[in-house]
């Protein structure tokens, strides 16, 4: 049984009845026949279903985006943001599938070879709650492009979204089955990766999951993607325009009240610099509306979970025992919904909690540094690698610093933010393979070589 509650008010919405064995197994038969249908399908028919979805989602809006917000927090003006870019997402396949996914001739010593990319069947996608609906379709929409099909498995606080992405794709005339919704615990994925009907797997969440479902699915030797957690630099050298870093750099952590994989995560702020900063951000941060993520002006809602807020503020109270200085917040709001004041720590330490593990909630840490060796030592200097932001107004110099920064992409004066157009993804304990854009449609293909003697 799952049971979805409201973190705004700590009420429960409702209860779910999982999946049984029997459901299970009736759900990975019909996706494999789906599949092996959809996989013929001409990619003018995929595009025309893929615009569909997109005309359900834009239709659905409102309800879709309310039941994000009553199932994990997130101010409802982000919720409808989100299914706007899925809705978008999948008009972007539809549009360039067919070009991503043509053939490509190569010269050889053959009469003929070519390169053809072929899907690989149905893909098991184990996803979190903090974007419930675009984790969920940055992943299908080039998959299913590409002629898979795929089996999710949602985060347990969820289950409503879950079930309401399956509804969206029924709606819009997505082949029954194609794309089913399972409602079970995380302790039967072990079962699905090893299932033979399950051909490859994603997985977005944290690290420690990621090696645990990694771990499953190199032992069936099957395809995974993992986009996992992060704790992205947000670097302002000395040469930086201040005022918009603040500004930008506070979007770029209390997004999603700070629930963001590629989330400012450590200010890293040259001492020259560092006051003008803190106080511009100071200002940003104190401006933050907190309340009720149901009305329209709400920045900052309640963190997903109150288990997660209670952890979110042992590394608060860790961090301040090691030294760094809290500016603002640093506490839970009292009353009923999972509420945490949005919080700054400054004079906070590479080897302090706040920089070394995922801190995933309203919390800026800010680290002051000499110069910008050390601003990009300290960047480097954690086991993650998502991504980065750069600020400085030497444009060529942030080009040869950004080959030099351990990330999956690194933004130049912005803030790091996915895009249907351009690819995603991390390096090292951030996880492997690349989402969106023309590498992210390829991950679930077979690059197949066809030669003709
Ligand atoms: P999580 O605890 O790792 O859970 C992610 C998914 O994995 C959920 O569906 C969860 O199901 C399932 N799961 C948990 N334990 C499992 C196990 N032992 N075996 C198989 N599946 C298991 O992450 P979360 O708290 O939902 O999300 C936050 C994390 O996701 C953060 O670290 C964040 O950085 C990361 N994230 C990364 C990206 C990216 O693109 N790189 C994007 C968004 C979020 P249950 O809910 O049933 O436990």
């Amino acid at each position: 049984m799952f049971v979805s509650i409201n973190p705004a008010n700590g009420l429960e919405l409702a209860r779910y009845e999982t999946h049984s064995a029997a459901g299970v197994d009736q759900a990975l038969d019909q996706a494999v026949a789906a599949q092996k249908e959809w996989r013929r399908q001409k990619l003018t028919v995929r595009s025309a279903t893929l615009r569909r979805v997109a005309s359900v989602l834009r239709l659905k809006k409102e309800d879709l985006a309310r039941l994000i917000t009553q199932e994990m927090g997130k101010p409802i003006v982000e919720a409808e943001g989100e299914i706007e870019k899925c809705a978008w997402t999948c008009e972007f396949y539809a549009e360039h599938a067919p070009r991503f996914l043509c053939d490509e001739i190569v010269p050889s010593n053959a009469t003929e070879s070519r390169v053809v990319f072929d899907p690989l069947g149905v893909v098991l996608a184990v996803m979190p709650w903090n974007y419930p609906f675009w984790q969920f379709f940055r992943f299908f929409a080039p998959a299913m492009a590409a002629g898979n099909g795929a089996v999710l498995k949602h985060a347990s606080n969820v289950p409503g979204c879950a079930l309401a992405i399956e509804n969206v794709l029924k709606e819009a005339g997505v082949p029954t089955g194609l794309s089913r919704s399972l409602l079970v615990e995380s302790s039967r994925v072990a079962a699905l990766i090893a299932d033979p009907r399950i051909a490859a797997v994603t997985l977005t969440g944290s690290t420690p999951v990621g090696a645990a479902v990694a771990a499953e699915a190199g032992k069936h030797l099957k395809k995974q993607v993992l986009e996992l957690g992060g704790t992205d630099p947000f670097i302002v050298l000395a040469d930086a325009d201040i005022e918009l870093a603040a500004q930008v750099g506070a979007r770029a952590r209390f997004q999603n009240v700070g629930q963001s994989c590629i989330a400012a995560k450590r200010f890293i702020v040259d001492e020259s610099v560092a006051d003008t900063f803190v106080a511009a951000l100071t200002k940003q941060v104190a401006a933050l509306k907190v309340g009720d993520p149901m009305d329209r002006s709400t920045q900052i809602g309640p963190i997903a979970r109150a288990d997660l807020r209670d952890g979110l503020h042992k590394q608060v109270e860790q961090s301040l025992s090691e030294g760094a200085a809290v500016l603002l917040g640093g506490k839970a709001i009292d009353g009923p919904g999972a509420f945490y004041a949005p919080t700054l720590l400054d004079h906070v330490k590479s080897d302090m909690t706040a920089c070394r593990e995922e801190i995933f909630g309203p919390v800026a840490p800010i680290v002051r540094v000499r110069d910008t060796d050390t601003a990009i030592a300290v960047a480097n200097d954690t086991e993650y690698g998502l991504g980065a932001a750069l600020w400085t107004r030497d444009i060529a110099r942030a080009h040869v610093l950004s080959h030099e920064i351990e990330a999956g992409a690194v933004f130049i004066n912005g803030m790091v933010a996915s895009d249907a157009r351009i690819p995603f993804g991390g390096i090292k304990k951030s996880g492997y393979g690349r989402e969106l854009g023309e590498f992210g449609i390829r991950e679930f293909t077979n690059i197949k070589t066809v030669w003709v003697g």
